[in-house]
C-alpha cells in the first residue's frame, strides 16, 4: 500500500525561514499548511510562486488564517489539518526592534510558544513540534563556541523570550513525553531576509548605489560580529531533527564569524566599489546591549543527523548582491 504523505503545519510560512522550509517539504512529497495573519496587504512575496502555482496551491499546499495571539483558531487548524509534524517559525525576529516593543516580542515569541505547546499536548494523533530557538538565548554568553550544554544568558527582550519558550520546549518534552525539538540556530540569511537585517540592508545597498539609485548607506556598528549561514542550508537542519528516532537540542551554526565590516568589504567587492566611500556610521543604529562572542558549535547535529552547512560566506554573500541586482534589472 502507498504510504500516506506527511502533514506539516508551518506558522511563520510566509517568512524568510517558512519560504525555504515550504520548498523542501513540498520537494519531499508533503502537504503543507502555512498559518497567515490577516495584513493589509496580500502579497506574500517570500512564497508567491508557490501560493499562485494551481499545481501546487490548494492542492499540496494550504494556507490557513491564524494569529499566534489567537488560540481559539489556532486549535481550530490543528483540529482541521491533523498535522503529524508542526514547524513553529512565527513571531517578531528582529533583536533590535525588540527593545522597541518587547511586550508584543515577549507575548510572541514566549507566551505564543506556550500556547502551541498546550495545544500539542491535547493532540489524539501523535505530533512533532519544532521550535525555533535562536544563538539569541546565549547572548552574553559564557563560553565561546557555544553548545547545547551553555547556560543561557540572554542580552535583549527577543532572547528573554527566547530563552522561556526553550526552556518551555524542554519541559514538555520531559514531563508529557511530547516529540518537541529546539533548534537554536545562528544567524542565517538569504535573498530573502527582512529588509531591516544587517545583510539584507548592505546587499541593498551595494547593489542599489552600483546602479546608482542611492547615494550612501547608514550603519551602526562595523565591528559586531556574527556566525552567518545561508537560510536554504539551516532549515534542512530542522526536517532533520524532525526525522530523527528521539527528539531533541541542537546548535545549527557555521562555526564562524565574520564582522559587519566583512560583509560590506565582500558585499562591495562583489559590484567592484570601494565600500568606504559609501558607508556612513550613525551611533543611532547601535544596540543598548550587544551580545559578545556568539559563535556555535554545531557537533552534535554534525555527528547526530550529518547535517552541514553548504553554503560558504563569500557565496551568501555574492547571492544576496546578486539578487539585489537581478530585481533592479528586471
Ligand atoms: P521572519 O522572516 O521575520 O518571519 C517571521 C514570520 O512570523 C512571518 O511569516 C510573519 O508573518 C510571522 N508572524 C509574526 N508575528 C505573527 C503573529 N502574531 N501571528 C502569525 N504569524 C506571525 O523570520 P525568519 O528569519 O524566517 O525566522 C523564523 C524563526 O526563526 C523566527 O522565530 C526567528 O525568531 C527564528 N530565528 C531566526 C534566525 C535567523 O537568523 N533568521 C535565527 C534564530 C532564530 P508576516 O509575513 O505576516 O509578517
Ligand atoms: P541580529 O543578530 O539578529 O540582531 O541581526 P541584525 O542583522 O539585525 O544585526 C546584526 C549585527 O549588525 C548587530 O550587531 C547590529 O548591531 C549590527 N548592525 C550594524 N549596523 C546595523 C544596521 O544598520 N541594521 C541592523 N539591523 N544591524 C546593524
Amino acid at each position: 500500500m502507498a504510504e500516506q504523505p506527511k502533514t506539516a503545519l508551518i506558522t511563520g510560512i510566509t517568512g524568510q525561514d517558512g519560504s525555504y522550509l515550504t520548498e523542501l517539504l513540498l520537494a519531499k512529497g508533503y502537504t503543507v499548511h502555512g498559518v497567515v495573519r490577516r495584513t493589509s496587504n496580500l502579497v506574500r512575496s517570500r512564497i508567491e510562486h508557490l501560493s499562485s502555482d494551481p499545481q501546487i496551491y490548494g492542492r499540496r499546499l494550504f494556507l490557513n488564517y491564524g494569529d499566534l495571539t489567537d488560540g481559539t483558531t489556532l486549535r481550530r487548524i490543528f483540529a482541521q489539518v491533523q498535522p503529524g509534524e508542526v514547524y513553529h517559525l512565527a513571531g517578531q525576529s528582529h533583536v533590535g526592534l525588540s527593545f522597541e516593543i518587547p511586550e508584543s516580542t515577549s507575548e510572541e515569541v514566549g507566551m505564543a510558544t506556550l500556547r502551541l505547546l498546550e495545544i500539542c499536548r491535547d493532540q489524539k494523533q501523535p505530533v512533532k513540534f519544532y521550535h525555533a530557538s535562536s544563538s539569541e538565548i546565549f547572548g552574553n554568553a559564557s563560553e565561546s563556541p557555544q553548545t547545547e550544554e551553555t547556560p543561557f544568558r540572554p542580552t535583549s527582550p527577543y532572547g528573554c523570550a527566547k530563552a522561556f519558550a526553550t526552556q518551555l520546549a524542554g519541559v514538555y518534552r520531559e514531563a508529557y513525553g511530547l516529540f518537541v525539538c529546539n533548534g537554536i540556530l545562528y544567524n542565517h540569511e538569504s535573498p530573502r531576509r527582512g529588509e531591516n537585517f544587517v545583510t539584507r540592508k548592505i546587499a541593498r545597498a551595494a547593489a542599489r548605489i552600483a546602479r546608482g539609485l542611492q547615494s550612501e548607506v547608514i550603519l551602526g556598528s562595523l565591528e559586531s560580529r556574527r556566525d552567518w549561514g545561508h537560510a536554504r542550508d539551516y532549515v534542512a537542519a530542522m526536517w532533520l531533527m524532525m526525522q530523527h528516532e528521539s527528539p531533541d537540542d541542537y546548535v545549527v551554526a557555521t562555526g564562524v564569524t565574520h564582522s559587519v565590516r566583512d560583509f560590506v568589504a565582500t558585499a562591495f567587492a562583489a559590484v567592484d566599489l570601494p565600500w568606504e566611500q559609501y558607508v556612513k556610521r550613525d551611533p543611532a543604529f547601535d544596540r543598548p546591549v550587544e551580545p559578545v562572542r556568539l559563535v556555535g558549535s554545531s557537533a552534535k547535529v554534525r555527528e547526530t543527523l550529518g547535517w552541514q552547512p553548504q553554503t560558504a560566506f563569500a557565496d551568501l554573500v555574492r547571492e544576496m548582491v546578486e539578487a539585489e541586482l537581478a530585481v533592479i534589472d528586471a
